[in-house]
């Protein structure tokens, strides 16, 4: 169902561009045969330096690596002892998995507006949402900036309740110079073939709180302890083991971590390509008045994980959808990041309702996520800048 490219005449280019995607160089690969080749395939020394790696490079005190990112939230969650009855607050604007953690411990996702400029969750609209039910506070540093933690971190300790940090995003990015993952009570982060830094499937849950990481600890592996400390009896031997709490097998493999690892030596190098192509794209598109580029704080030192742009339906003859086949005409395949949690069927059917937060649905009407990865070609960019202008042009309200 392809459509042409607009005037009938050639697209910008002749091969698709996707909106991301991996990079793995020959040191990734030799990382992850090393490990074949080795005696432990999970459980075995790269867990143990990936864990150091990710305390090294956030600052923060321990660190957990799990098999993914929505793990890692769940753990993050059974930690502080989320469960039924209690209500967890974020944003509409991020996957499904940030509101679904909640859910899996049997509390109530609560959904607070964003900021209609930076489209993180705003804390104003947080402070309302509070009440004697809230334990936590789930907040996404979406595209990789950094959400307003010093508000948040704020209102948290006044109320009591615990700030979790979805940084699936965000891994780089540091706030007031602060890295992330050393800032909230727990963090999180994902490493996704399309994040910034990827092991295939991977996450980890970071912390400063030691008594909080004895707990992400055992709830990665079933609730099972080798550590006579933590056992309720006294041990029968070298081979006795205590099962003390309820918990998961989230796990990462050694293999995983290898790569995560290798990827991790590389961040520098990702940050500053992605920085390169976000001020490009931000350059051109602020002289474009059918599109809004999103806000960047202060506070936040971003590496970029996506690029939003957000066009003026009022300013075009086309609507966002029409806009996003347009550009896929053009060969320039996009995404849109996010459907709003709760418009999802699922979250309808637990009695969720259009209208819930209006910024975060308005969002939602007027944007398309650009290519941005590492990889990009300074050619492919500028593909993309010619197909957003030349779209903005031909449909152009006069
Ligand atoms: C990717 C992502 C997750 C989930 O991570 P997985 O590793 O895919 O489970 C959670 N939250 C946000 C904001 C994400 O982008």
């Amino acid at each position: 169902m392809e459509r042409p490219a607009i005037e009938g005449g050639r697209p910008v280019r002749e091969t698709n561009l996707f909106y991301g995607h991996q990079y793995i160089d020959e040191a990734d690969i030799e990382a992850v045969t090393g490990v074949l080749r080795s005696d432990f395939l999970t459980c075995g020394p790269k867990i143990t330096e990936l864990e150091k790696r990710l305390c090294e490079l956030t600052g923060a005190g321990y660190a957990t690596a799990v098999s993914n990112g929505t793990a890692a939230l769940h753990i993050a969650c059974q930690a502080v002892g989320i469960q039924e009855g209690d209500e967890v607050i974020t944003t509409p604007i991020t996957f499904a998995a940030s509101a679904n953690c909640a859910l899996y411990c049997g509390a109530r996702p609560v959904f607070a507006d964003i900021d209609s400029q930076t489209y993180n969750i705003d804390p104003a609209r947080v402070a309302e949402k509070i009440t004697d039910a809230t334990k936590a506070v789930v907040a996404v540093d979406f595209t990789g900036q950094a959400a307003p933690l010093d508000e948040l971190l704020a209102l948290c300790r006044e109320k009591g309740i615990v700030l979790i940090e979805d940084a699936a995003h965000s891994i780089g990015t540091r706030y007031n110079g602060r890295p992330v993952g050393s800032i909230a009570d727990i963090t999180t982060f994902s490493f996704h073939p399309v994040k910034t830094v990827t092991g295939g499937e991977g996450g980890a849950v970071l912390t400063n709180n030691r008594e909080l990481y004895t707990k992400i600890n055992l709830f990665r592996a079933h609730g099972i302890t080798r550590d006579e400390t933590l056992m309720r009896h006294p041990s029968q031997g070298g081979w006795y083991y205590e099962q003390i709490a309820l918990g998961m097998n989230y796990r990462m493999t050694d293999i995983q971590a290898a790569l995560i690892c290798s990827q991790l030596d590389k961040l520098e190098l990702f940050g500053r390509r992605r920085r390169e192509i976000v001020e490009r794209y931000n350059r051109a598109f602020e002289n474009i008045p059918e599109v809004f580029v999103q806000k960047e704080t202060e506070k936040s030192d971003t590496v970029r994980h996506l690029y939003i742009l957000r066009i003026r339906p009022e300013r075009l003859t086309i609507d966002r959808r029409q806009f996003f086949d347009a550009m896929a005409a053009e060969h320039i395949c996009c995404n849109v990041h996010y459907i709003p949690v709760y418009r999802h069927p699922y979250y309808e059917s637990l009695g969720y309702e259009k209208g819930l937060c209006p910024e975060a649905e308005r969002l939602y009407d007027e944007i398309v996520s650009l290519p941005l990865y590492y990889s990009m070609t300074d050619q492919d960019v500028e593909d993309v800048i010619l197909a957003v202008k030349k779209i903005c042009e031909y449909y152009r309200k006069s």
